[in-house]
């Protein structure tokens, strides 16, 4: 079954049963409903998630919406936004923004409005205010060149969040791991990664152009609401920014694995 039908499956499952979940212990940021609890999602590897029962939201999508639009400035005002292989549980509340000009793309979900090869962006130059790219690249063969393509297509200043698998173990990002299982509500599926990120992640992004803005806001949270959201704390937010009026240089000849200077990367942790 392909990633868009599994989609398929788990958004109509959740519409019949989500109502036997209602009540008031849990609340999902993303669709603002509240729950006795959430259900348990099996992901890659046995991970186990709190997924919303509603919006199939999990616990680390729940992270970044409360970053896009309580710790960050990336909703605030008119903002033309791309969502790569876009997640309905992100996508619905966007779309309800007036602010926002919405654009989904996948390279092949039948839920995405446009097809794209995130390798060879069919976008000018400087097109979007933001983009939202969660999980892909750790699927792209050449994820160095969809990076620079993201970078691309966005204006100056404009913001990118990118979240990756990432095993913080790793120093440095393994290429063409072992095949992975995971499991839904479809069934058990074997998840195929081109790479599995390190914590040399941070480093490839702004190697392709990007001022790398780490958060692991939902870590320093109040445990009580942090648990009343389920948040996955040990989500790490990577936000980029293309630079604005100076643009950086790319700095495409660098070693991967060399960690760059301080200073090409922006500080840890600077909410808006
Ligand atoms: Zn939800």
């Amino acid at each position: 079954m392909s990633h868009a039908h599994r989609g398929q499956v788990r958004a109509l499952y959740n519409r019949v049963t989500w109502r036997l979940y209602r009540g008031s212990n849990v609340r999902c940021n993303c669709c603002g409903t509240r729950f006795r609890r959430f259900r348990t999602y099996i992901g890659v590897g046995g991970h186990r998630a709190l997924m919303c029962p509603r919006c199939g939201s999990l616990g680390r999508h729940r992270v970044d919406w409360l970053y896009l639009t309580e710790r960050s400035d990336a909703l605030l005002g008119p903002v033309s936004i791309l969502h790569i292989a876009p997640e309905v549980c992100l996508e619905s509340p966007l779309r309800t923004l007036p602010n926002v000009d919405y654009l989904s793309a996948d390279y092949d979900s039948t839920l995405a409005m446009e097809r794209l090869d995130l390798r060879n962006a069919h976008y000018a130059d400087q097109t979007f205010d933001g983009v939202i790219c969660n999980h892909v690249l750790q699927h792209i063969d050449d994820d160095r060149r969809a990076m620079t393509e993201l970078r691309r297509i966005l204006k100056p200043g404009g913001w990118a969040l990118v979240q990756s698998a990432i095993d913080p173990s790793l120093e440095r990002t393994v290429e063409r791991p072992e095949p992975a299982l995971a499991e839904d509500d479809s069934g058990r599926y074997e998840e195929v990664f081109m790479r599995l990120y390190g914590r040399d992640y941070r480093s490839r992004l702004a190697q392709a152009g990007f001022e790398v803005t780490v958060s692991e806001f939902a870590k320093e949270m109040a445990p009580a609401l942090a648990g009343e959201l389920g948040l996955d704390t040990e989500e790490t937010i990577f936000f980029c920014r293309r630079p604005g009026s100076e643009d950086g240089e790319i700095a495409s000849g660098a070693d991967p694995g060399q960690p760059l200077s301080e200073q090409a990367i922006s500080g840890h942790d600077q909410p808006k």
